[in-house]
């Protein structure tokens, strides 16, 4: 039996009024506002609102380490949600909200796949409900403010070549990555190097994601350091008159975004902020509404166990103060049979045909990342429920072995075929979640607030992806240093390193052992809570590939969108 693509599910699908899917969250009418027939604002009303509610179980979606396909977080996550459901629950879900940027290049839509996404597909990968530009030009405003404080005399003496502060668009464009502005004659600016970001790398991004409420945006927005005086001290938004103004663009786009998974299942997509130099989770909000909206909230963490998932504990759960209850760690043949170092897989690409053969070797030779990730979630006090994505081309056998590998590392486990038969084939992985969540809880962040920046990375480098120690480039420890004597040394860590390895160095599969991780810069992002680590090279503002998804792209003769995903 051939499957439909996920265009035409999405398509196929009869969507309930939102109305209908806000009532099955409890969330009463007066605190949604409908942004069209397929999503809805969900008011931030809504957490005092909803507060006398008991709070459903909390359970985060994480991974394997991927290969640049990825592994199916959002399809586990959708599909749970559903599953959760289809037994008896009452579950709703959170995701990001996908990117232009992937969307019309090499990616594809991210709003799952099968029958476990959120429809309509069109809707959710494009501009939603303006979030995306409303980050844009928040961050945008902040970008003017500041070359016109410099233009207009620089009263607050801030050293032009200090300034951080970049631009943002969400396109991938590669030619915007180093560009002078202010040129033209004096009245058109001071010139200055500088340079775009795709959109979901704005600290903007991540604050959005991390605020707990509006005055909590409104401070966090004024404590953006932008750059520096000649004698060093931080020039930040609030110096700069921007933070208000910010705020007030933000406005709406602090309230999550309601829609629906082809089942029905209550979707908040919300904030989409990058996965290597922000934390990659959705908000906070939305997780405070969902989890008094549904007895099981089911939220997506980018990237695999060592990085959203770490940051979903360390940073995001610190800021909101709440605590999981169970973690799903997704695994796929594929990914473990990457992991066995004797496949290439890339993105764009299809799949070597040796790796599509019966192989449980090659699983098994793989799977020490399985048990890392397993133990990552568990040093965190979290109990771990292996999810193995079922793919039409996998072999009993091979899920044997991945099975096997979870039962002896005492977590629970479930294959799960959501993607081609919906909530149904989620519903083994949903009773293994319920049970989960029925342990008693003791969740543990990773460090406290009062160890020193530069013993958090060692903590996170030695203890999560299992390096021998950390080696600071000269100017990454002088800013560290920097930092903590300026006040900044209780923030946690966000490490920006490859997502393709447990290690920096994208080659090295598995759980590699016998190496050392190189940071060469540290940055402050003060307005959203955390200190970033730059190991390797970090892409701010991605590139088109040479067949780029937007080519295919197009408008059929009755007006629909064709080719997205
Ligand atoms: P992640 O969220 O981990 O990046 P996704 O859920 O977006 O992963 O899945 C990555 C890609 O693989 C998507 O194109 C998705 O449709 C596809 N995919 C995921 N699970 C399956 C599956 N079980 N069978 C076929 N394709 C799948
Ligand atoms: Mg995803």
């Amino acid at each position: 039996m051939t499957m439909p693509s996920d265009l035409d599910i999405s398509r196929e699908t009869v969507t309930l009024p939102l109305s209908d899917i806000a009532e099955r969250c409890g969330i009463p009418a007066s605190l949604t506002e409908p942004y069209g027939r397929f999503a809805a604002k969900v008011s931030l009303d809504a957490v005092a609102a909803l507060s006398q509610r008991p709070r459903g179980k909390y359970v985060v979606v994480t991974a394997i380490t991927p290969t640049p396909l990825g592994e199916g977080k959002t399809t586990v996550t959708v599909g749970l949600g559903q599953g959760l459901n289809h037994i008896g629950k009452r579950a709703a879900i959170a995701i990001r909200q996908p990117s232009m940027g992937p969307t019309f290049g090499i990616k594809g839509g991210a709003a799952g796949g099968g029958y476990a996404q959120v429809v309509p597909m069109e809707t959710i990968n494009l501009h939603l409900t303006g979030d995306m530009h409303a980050v844009t030009a928040a961050h945008n405003l902040l970008a003017a403010m500041i070359d016109n404080h410099l233009h207009k005399g620089n009263s607050l003496g801030i050293d032009p070549h200090s300034v951080t502060w970049r631009r943002v668009l969400d396109v991938n464009d590669r030619d915007l990555r180093d560009i002078v502005t202010g040129l033209g004659s004096r009245a058109d600016g001071t010139p200055r190097q500088t340079g775009f970001d795709i959109t979901a790398a704005s600290e903007v991004m991540a604050i959005l994601a991390l605020s707990t409420s509006l005055a909590d945006l409104r401070n966090r927005l004024g404590r953006i350091v932008i750059g520096f005086t000649a004698d060093g001290a931080a020039v930040t938004a609030e110096d700069l008159k921007a933070a208000g103004a910010m705020c007030v663009i933000l406005r709406d786009a602090l309230n999550p975004n309601l829609m629906q998974t082809v089942e029905g299942t209550p979707a908040f997509v919300h904030c989409g902020p990058f996965g290597n130099i922000a934390h990659g989770n959705s908000s906070i909000v939305a997780d405070l509404i969902g989890l008094r909206s549904a007895d099981y909230l089911v939220t997506e963490a980018g990237f695999g166990a060592d990085m959203g998932a770490e940051r979903f504990f360390n940073i995001k759960c610190r800021a909101s103060g709440l605590t999981p209850d169970a973690a799903v760690l997704v695994a796929t043949v594929r990914g473990l049979k990457a992991h066995s170092g004797r496949y290439r897989i890339v993105a764009g690409r299809p799949l070597p045909p040796e790796l599509l053969a019966e192989n449980p070797g090659d699983v098994e030779a793989g799977a020490d990342n399985l048990r890392r990730q397993i133990a990552n979630v568990r040093r965190h006090g979290v109990s771990p429920v292996v999810a193995v994505n079922a793919f039409d081309t996998d072999h009993d056998s091979e899920h044997r072995v991945i099975a096997d590998i979870a039962a002896a590392e005492g977590a629970h486990v479930a294959i799960s075929s959501h993607f081609t038969r919906g909530g149904k084939g989620a519903a083994e992985l949903a009773e293994a979640v319920v049970a989960a969540c029925d342990e008693p809880g003791r969740f543990t962040p990773l460090y406290p607030d009062e160890a020193s920046l530069t013993d958090k990375v060692e903590t996170v480098a030695r203890e999560i992806y299992g390096a021998d120690g950390v080696d600071f480039a000269p100017a990454a420890a002088k800013r560290l240093a920097a930092y903590e004597s300026g006040g900044y040394g209780r923030l946690p860590v966000c490490i920006a390193k490859t997502h393709l390895s447990l290690s920096h160095d994208p080659a090295l599969k598995g759980a590699p052992t016998g190496w050392r991780l190189p940071v060469r810069e540290a940055r402050l992002s003060a307005g959203a809570g955390f200190v970033y680590l730059v190991c390797g090279d970090m892409r701010t503002m991605p590139g088109l590939s040479s067949a780029p998804a937007a080519e295919r792209i197009d408008i059929d003769e009755q007006g629909r969108v064709v080719g997205l995903s």
